[in-house]
């Protein structure tokens, strides 16, 4: 199964996407997450995207196809994958598309986890990542056991430089003008599925279960 999240920035598409590639065993491919890491490794594509993401901006698409590109080309990836922050951008979605036509597949769900701005706004300032292991947690819905540090490995939790509330407002910007004629994009396609990503984590996680076909 080959499932693309959609949604806004703090619309919890992260934590879904999780859940669904802990149910349908498959991989969890955020690209968010690939440049944190290669940001925190020092390399160059980090050193690269760091410049934008610090702003709010989009990396740009030549940095970032290429290695979504070579990621689900790996064996793991061979009963499906879910993307978690992209495509990002129509180019984005259209090099996804013709990266799968030459090996004869396609996508089979875009979901877009549907959470209006004002919602937003609250959520990111209470969210915390693990400076470890890039977890992430909300002080009020997803709290840590211990203040402050990550259950899972221990190391200190902080608010993301890109989660700062002048950020956040930019990401937003960015988010309605380059990302959301995605929504258009799928729904041509006829796979794009909507939910309700203001109800609780569990009710959501149940009606995207329900799309899946669990
Ligand atoms: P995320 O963790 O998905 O919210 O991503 C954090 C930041 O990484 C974004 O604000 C962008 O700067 C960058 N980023 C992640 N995915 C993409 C993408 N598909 N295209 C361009 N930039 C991206």
């Amino acid at each position: 199964m080959k499932i693309i999240m959609l949604g806004a920035p703090g619309a919890g598409k992260g934590t879904q996407a999780k859940q669904i590639a802990g149910k349908y065993n498959i991989p969890h491919i955020s690209t968010g997450d690939i440049f944190r890491a290669n940001i925190k490794n020092g390399t160059d594509l980090g050193k690269k995207a760091k410049e934008y993401m610090d702003q709010g901006l989009l990396v740009p698409d030549e940095l970032t196809c290429d290695l979504v590109m070579d990621r689900i080309s790996h064996d793991d990836c061979k009963n499906g994958f879910v993307l978690d922050g992209f495509p990002r951008t129509i180019p984005q979605a259209e090099a996804l598309d013709e990266a799968l036509k030459k090996i004869g597949q396609s996508m089979d769900f875009a979901i877009n986890v549907d959470v209006p701005d004002s919602h937003i706004v609250n959520r990111m300032s209470g969210r915390r990542a693990c400076l470890g292991c890039g977890a992430t947690y909300h002080v009020v819905a997803i709290p840590p056991k211990k203040e402050g540090i990550c259950d899972i490995c221990g190391s200190e939790l902080v608010l993301r430089d890109d989660d700062k509330p002048e950020t956040v407002q930019k990401r937003l910007d960015v988010y309605h003008e380059q990302t959301q004629p995605l929504i258009e994009y799928y729904d041509k396609q006829g796979i794009l599925k909507t939910v309700d990503g203001t109800m609780q984590m569990e009710d959501v996680f149940a009606s995207i279960a329900k799309i899946l076909g669990a």
